[in-house]
């Protein structure tokens, strides 16, 4: 009799315990409860910039999908604008690029998001031009911000020269949901080219845009001063 209710207090404690880790990490991570929107830029019949058989829509869902991964391990809840080889538009769309970019600014808009992170690669016809870099729109105040917290980690961590600029691009200028158009690298560099097709860079690029939108977040009071 004693036995058994000595196991069920022991039941009890380690049942305690568990929980208590479970909320304890559930309420460390940065991220927890922000909904993201990656967006693979290009895609389908669209292939971006390109070098030879390197295409940028493939090196631009190879970082997207990593950025998923850092971005949910820090708590965020992801969508992703494609998962796949495709473009967005329609059959009935006469214009088929305006068309794909309708698709993916309806998308943030529909998902509610707290933010979104466009992936592109860069190109030149100067090619000892390097470093990734960070666009934003001035449609709010929030995207200057966010573009300046990544932009830091990029030249701090990926040694790169390059600035935050201003996008007038269709999309950029048409949402106001807070986000940012990350040029990752050129492809007209050769030193870079070789990087931007390496799993580890590619991991360590979505590491710094991770960072940098939980930078952006603490500056913003969205998120505790926990990391
Ligand atoms: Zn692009």
């Amino acid at each position: 009799m004693l036995k058994t209710k000595y196991k069920s207090l022991l039941i009890i404690i380690i049942c305690t315990i568990i929980c208590s880790i479970q909320i304890i990490s559930a309420q460390q991570l940065p991220l927890q409860g922000t909904i993201i929107m990656v967006d693979a830029g290009h895609g389908g019949r669209d292939s971006g910039t390109y070098y030879g058989e390197i295409l940028e829509k493939n090196l631009n869902l190879e970082i997207s999908k990593k950025l998923e991964e850092e971005l949910i391990q820090q708590g965020a809840i992801v969508y992703m604008t494609r998962k796949r080889d495709i473009d967005l538009s329609s059959i009935y769309d006469s214009e088929k690029k305006r068309g794909d970019l309708y698709r993916r600014l309806l998308l943030i808009k529909e998902k509610n998001c707290d933010l979104y992170i466009s992936i592109h690669i860069n190109w030149y016809d100067d090619s000892n031009l390097k470093g990734a870099e960070v666009l934003y729109n001035p449609i709010n105040k929030d995207n200057k911000v966010l573009a300046t917290s990544i932009m830091k980690r990029f030249r701090k961590n990926l040694s790169s020269n390059r600035n935050i600029k201003t996008t007038d691009l269709y999309m950029y200028r048409n949402i106001t949901t807070p986000g940012v158009l990350i040029e990752c690298g050129y492809l007209s560099n050769s030193t870079e080219r070789k990087l931007l097709q390496e799993k580890d860079y590619q991991q360590f690029l979505a590491k710094n845009i991770t960072k940098g939108i939980i930078d952006y977040l603490k500056k913003e009071k969205r998120i505790k001063n926990i990391i």
